[in-house]
């Protein structure tokens, strides 16, 4: 069985819509993808439609991915598996896409500043009415010749203390899994070598995160150094988190890809013993 607990689609900033991305997910050989766009479930049902349509072989389970302020940082937080319409998720998603579309308007106005005209509009066109992400912002400045490749966008512009970076300002941690958790979902630590901090800080988020009652952490994803699973594993079991995997998939391209290199290391409990123990 692969799973791959954490993808994007078109409803936020994947390329792929969530019909084309639950077929690729069966053509990479997945059994259980779960579709975990940023801040928003819109894309969930399309998927589940086109399941059903072709009647393929793949389980998606819903998800989202909630962008979280912790320590002046920004920390990602996935749900897996909630109900989708429950009310504690669609508050707290109707306030993410507040502040989201807050700071869309901010960024266009820094950039507005520095000669860069229209990337609202031209996000929002790339966004093709879903959630607008700083990945839209990046391929506009990628399009519009600004920058030649989308993670100098990031490097120059949109990351924090660059010039069109504005404090996004979103829930907190506990909001998330109190979000989740309510709506009947469990609670995940995304990518957590991600963030560009040490293994320290590391630790303290996920004791922090233990201590909140969060339920996991990623402990694979596609790209890892090697000793990565085993660091993360350990520290899953320190606090008792069980791990999740995922390959945040977001576009075709060579090095991330559906599935890919999913695999869990010993003496850690997977989240979906948690749904088998439901069944
Ligand atoms: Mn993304
Ligand atoms: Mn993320
Ligand atoms: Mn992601």
């Amino acid at each position: 069985m692969i799973y791959d607990l954490h993808s994007h689609s078109t409803a936020s900033d994947g390329m792929l819509s969530p019909e084309q991305l639950v077929k690729r997910a069966v053509e990479r050989r997945v059994d259980v993808l779960a579709l975990t766009d940023h801040d928003t479930t819109a894309g969930l049902q399309a998927g589940w439609q086109a399941i059903a349509a072709d009647d393929l072989p793949l389980t998606l389970i819903s998800g989202v991915e909630i962008s979280c302020s912790w320590e002046g940082m920004e920390i990602h937080i996935v749900g897996l598996g909630f109900d989708e319409q429950h009310p504690t998720i669609r508050a707290l998603l109707d306030a993410q896409a507040e502040r989201r579309r807050v700071r869309a308007e901010g960024i266009a106005a820094k950039l507005e500043k520095i000669g860069i005209h229209s990337a609202l509009e031209k996000a929002q066109a790339l966004a093709e009415g879903g959630a607008v992400t700083r990945a839209h912002f990046a391929r506009v400045l990628k399009a519009d010749g600004v920058v030649d490749k989308l993670d100098t966008a990031f490097k120059k512009y949109l990351r924090k203390g660059k010039r069109a970076y504005v404090s996004p300002g979103w829930c907190s941690i506990e909001q998330a899994i109190e979000a989740i958790q309510g709506a009947g979902g469990v609670a995940v630590v995304a990518h957590p070598t991600k963030y560009q901090i040490s293994w320290k800080w590391v630790r303290k988020l996920l004791e922090s995160f233990a201590g909140w009652g969060g339920d996991a952490v990623e402990v694979a994803m596609t790209q890892q150094m090697p000793n990565e699973k085993r660091k993360l594993a350990d520290l899953a079991v320190e606090f008792g988190l069980l791990a999740s995997q995922g390959s945040d998939f977001h576009y075709p391209e060579s090095w991330v890809e559906l599935g890919k290199n999913l695999w869990l290391p010993s003496g850690i409990d997977p989240i979906w013993q948690r749904w088998e123990a439901q069944k």
